[in-house]
């Protein structure tokens, strides 16, 4: 096994991931106060807001197939559960941190009340390179951290979902663990699992969906036609993937798409639909040829000169260093958490509008919400009613986001995070504090 293929990392103490200049909790604080500031909120529930209510810090044994034994960190931080039960995502990547997590949660709290959604937010994962193990010893990992975490989680109590290198089967194995120590099926104990145990039809393309909607209603917004717009896609995942397909099918022209292995670049536009999504066909990107296809770097790829940049792949890709070398006359967030603090500073100073990760890829928690009132009402909906309800949600928190930045001239980001969070401080202010 090459060193890049272990499933332990190097430096298993590391703070942070080494593709960001800032942890996702020192971003996510900043944008905290600088939302909390516009919206003049009371210190002491700022105060609150800045720390999770809980990190679940756990230590997994895993037997490998060949007999040895690896011992790998999980971790699930609860932010804040004023509006309803934790929820977001669980990943697995060699970058996983303790710091990470708290600011995904904080992004996942922020995310559930601009949805309105009754949920507050979460964010777990497992510091491993998910490539490096089999399907059986990803499965006894998985199962080790449902039993370290059950007392934790629960469809009342805190709900995970699939995120960056986990995915339906992950979510089949926790509800799995979960109910069997329970003595009792409960399938809404996660969302994004398979649909024959209770998943939801839509709930994989729904994040990759709600940034294709978003970016429709931002072009609209800013009198560029979506025909012929020419957009560029970080990232060819669940997110990236699908966003790129549905803006193709709406008549954009995706100039450019990129996977970890690189990225191509045809400015006659690629047939995305031609293109296997990384996960069905991982490498399939780069070795996708054209007369008019040529290659490019990952980092190339944000710097193109295009209507619209989706940077949807990971965290922290646009940065001091970059930021002015963007061309794109819009950003739409699909990944959580691209854009550094100080890259956003610079982008609010060009003019550069940025639409935030907690508008735009929130499709994937709103289905995710979908799902849980199928599980607990033991109904399912069909795909129709499932895209239409997203289609409801999304537009309608557009409209809000765009009456607050209207009213008070402030960037997208703010404008969401001024909805979001006086829900969350109202919430607090009427319930108070306890004991
Ligand atoms: N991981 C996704 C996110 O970051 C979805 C979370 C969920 O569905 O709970 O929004």
């Amino acid at each position: 096994m090459s060193s890049d293929q272990s499933a332990v990392p190097a430096d298993s103490t590391a703070d942070d991931a080494d593709t960001a200049s800032e942890s996702a909790r020192a971003t996510a604080r900043k944008q905290l106060e600088r939302a909390a500031a516009e919206l003049d909120l009371d210190r002491n529930v700022v105060e609150r807001l800045r720390h999770p209510a809980k990190v679940h810090e756990v230590t997994l044994p895993v037997e490998r197939d060949d007999g040895s034994v690896d011992v790998f960190t999980g971790y699930r931080a609860q932010h804040d559960s004023v509006r309803g039960p934790y929820k977001g995502g669980l990943r697995y990547s060699p970058h996983v941190t303790k710091e990470e997590c708290v600011g995904l949660s904080m992004w996942m709290t922020w995310k559930c009340a601009l949805m309105d959604l009754p949920f507050g937010g979460a964010k777990g994962g497992i510091q491993v390179n998910p490539k490096a193990l089999s399907d059986d010893e990803k499965e006894r990992l998985t199962r080790r951290f449902a039993h370290e975490l059950r007392t934790a989680i629960g469809p009342m109590q805190d709900i995970p979902a699939p995120d960056m290198g986990t995915d339906a089967q992950t979510m089949a194995w926790i509800m799995d663990a979960y109910s069997m120590e329970n003595g009792e099926t409960e399938p809404g104990v996660v969302t994004g699992k398979p649909k024959v145990i209770g998943g939801s039809p839509g709930r994989s393309a729904a994040p990759g969906r709600s940034v294709a909607i978003i970016t429709r209603e931002a072009l609209r917004y800013y009198d560029t036609p979506l025909e012929g717009a020419r957009i560029a896609v970080q990232g060819y995942g669940s997110v990236g993937g699908h966003a790129a397909r549905l803006l193709d099918d709406w008549g954009a022209t995706i100039v450019a798409i990129s996977d970890v292995e690189g990225a191509i670049h045809d400015p006659t536009g690629l047939s995305v639909d031609e293109i296997p999504l990384h996960d069905e066909q991982p490498g399939a990107v780069t070795a996708h040829e054209g007369s008019s296809v040529s290659h490019l770097t990952n980092d190339d790829l944000l710097e193109l000169d295009v209507d619209v940049l989706i940077p949807a792949a990971i965290g922290n890709v646009l940065t001091e260093t970059n930021a002015n070398a963007v061309q794109a006359d819009l950003i739409v967030e699909g990944a959580n958490g691209p854009t550094t603090s100080a890259a956003d500073a610079i982008f609010r100073e060009r003019g550069l509008p940025v639409i935030p990760d907690i508008l735009a890829n929130a499709g994937g928690v709103t289905v995710s919400y979908f799902e849980w009132l199928q599980d607990i009402n033991r109904r399912s909906w069909s795909l129709e009613r499932v895209n239409e309800e997203l289609e409801t949600e999304m537009v309608g928190t557009w409209n809000r986001v765009r009456e607050e930045v209207a009213e008070r001239d402030v960037s997208w980001r703010t404008g969401a995070y001024v909805v979001a969070l006086s829900r969350v401080a109202e919430a607090h202010s009427h319930r108070g504090l306890w004991p």
